[in-house]
């Protein structure tokens, strides 16, 4: 078994470095090295020490990145091989298995970075389409070594590679590129518990659909029958079909992209759903004051905006929109309906959401029964802190 690469540098950590990789953290920024052996190159292996010369762990070196180094492994030393790779990305697929011998769901996540111990890793299956995003330049240097282990993982048509906006700049490839397999002819379909849905993993956002939510949507779907669903920060209508499938009177989907809701007409066409399905274009929050002053009112109301809080210092004007948005959308529940509220946030904690959530509703003059809490779906498991990002309330507004 050879080393995927013959560039390794060996790195002294800190304390507090060493306290991170023992408690199996997956990153290790600059602060944590005492000293490293040479200048490292994106892609070197990182052989990692504490000052006693002890070994700790190994994993790659990002030169372009706060994050130095993606950790890997930690106890006693390995060979960073292939083979030794190889076996990671099949743990993390196997954990999949329920999704995978489920035939009524083609697409969903197969690796989820540093919550399956592979950081800077995302896969996503739809259908016999994978994408493979990178968001650490570490991996650059070894994307052939990716796309065997992928290719030799599953049967598949073609393998898709989209990166993070900080890795484009340092890769040879293209955004969206066909790393391996057919190129694309016809569209890419895939289902998700039986509804099927178009994919775009060339250009879409993430890797071309909103995976995670996969769960909150069958819930919404259960409450949506004989209902009026609104359904805000739509995109391509994930919310919106499952309303549609489960007898929803009437759908609306709103968001502020034309793309996005076009192409959620094109899923209602390629169901076949006769439910009437409306789109409003537009800015959520002023969208919806003018859904408030016409005194519109829905059964079902689905909040899923993008998330508010990408840095840090974003976070107090992230709870400040959370606020204003879920008061807004709680005036245009009906007595008695449901108010479904997610935020994709990692800065703002689940009790954080779920107070605000709660406050919000009460300022817009609603009593309410919060009914049940969400998080992570089985693909999209957290496996360190970082990971949690994903939260949801259901809550009946009277
Ligand atoms: N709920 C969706 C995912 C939402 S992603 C799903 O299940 O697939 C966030 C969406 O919010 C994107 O489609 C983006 O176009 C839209 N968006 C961003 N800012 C907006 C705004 N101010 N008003 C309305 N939509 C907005």
């Amino acid at each position: 078994m050879n080393a995927i690469t013959n560039n390794t540098v060996s790195i002294v950590l800190n304390n507090v470095g060493l306290k991170a990789v023992k408690s199996g953290h997956p990153w290790l920024y600059d602060q944590s090295i005492i000293k490293k052996n040479k200048e490292a190159k994106s892609g070197d292996i990182a052989v990692l020490y504490d000052e006693k010369r002890k070994f700790a762990g190994v994993g790659l070196y990002d030169a372009n990145s706060p994050i130095v180094v993606r950790v890997l492994h930690r106890g006693q030393p390995i060979q960073l091989s292939k083979e030794w790779l190889a076996d990671k990305f099949y743990n993390a697929i196997q954990k999949r298995q329920r999704l995978a011998a489920d035939d009524t769901t083609t697409g969903y996540r197969l690796i989820n970075g540093e919550n399956d111990s592979i950081p800077g890793i995302v896969l996503d299956k739809y259908d016999t389409t994978l994408v493979l995003k990178i968001d650490s330049t570490c991996w650059l240097p070894h994307l052939q070594t990716l796309t065997d282990i992928i290719a030799e993982s599953q049967p598949l048509d073609r393998l898709v590679l989209r990166m993070s906006r900080s890795v484009i700049k340092f890769s040879d490839k293209e955004d969206g590129e066909i790393i391996y397999g057919k190129i694309i002819t016809e569209p890419i379909i895939f289902s998700e518990n039986g509804i099927l849905f178009y994919a775009d993993p060339v250009k879409g956002q993430k890797t071309g659909f909103f995976l995670d939510q996969r769960d909150n949507r069958a819930e919404t779907g259960r409450i949506s029958k004989g209902e009026d669903v609104l359904n805000v920060f739509s995109y391509t209508g994930g919310f919106s079909l499952y309303a549609a499938k489960n007898g929803a009177n009437s759908v609306t989907s709103l968001d502020l992209s034309k793309p996005a809701l076009d192409a959620s007409i094109e899923n209602f066409n390629l169901n076949e759903f006769t439910c009437p399905h409306k789109t409003i274009c537009g800015d959520a929050f002023e969208e919806m004051e003018k859904l408030v002053a016409a005194k519109v009112k829905f059964g079902v109301v689905v909040v899923d905006p993008p998330s508010f809080a990408r840095k840090l210092s974003d976070t107090p004007s992230a709870l400040k929109a959370y606020h204003k948005l879920i008061k807004l959308a709680s005036k245009l529940v009906d007595r008695g309906g449901i108010l479904v509220s997610a935020s994709c946030s990692a800065r703002v904690t689940k009790e954080e959401f779920f107070e605000i959530v709660k406050h919000a509703v009460k300022a817009s003059g609603r009593k309410s029964t919060e009914l049940k809490r969400t998080e992570h779906a089985l693909d999209h498991r957290v496996g360190f802190p970082q990971g949690a990002y994903l939260k949801c309330v259901f809550t009946r507004i009277d």
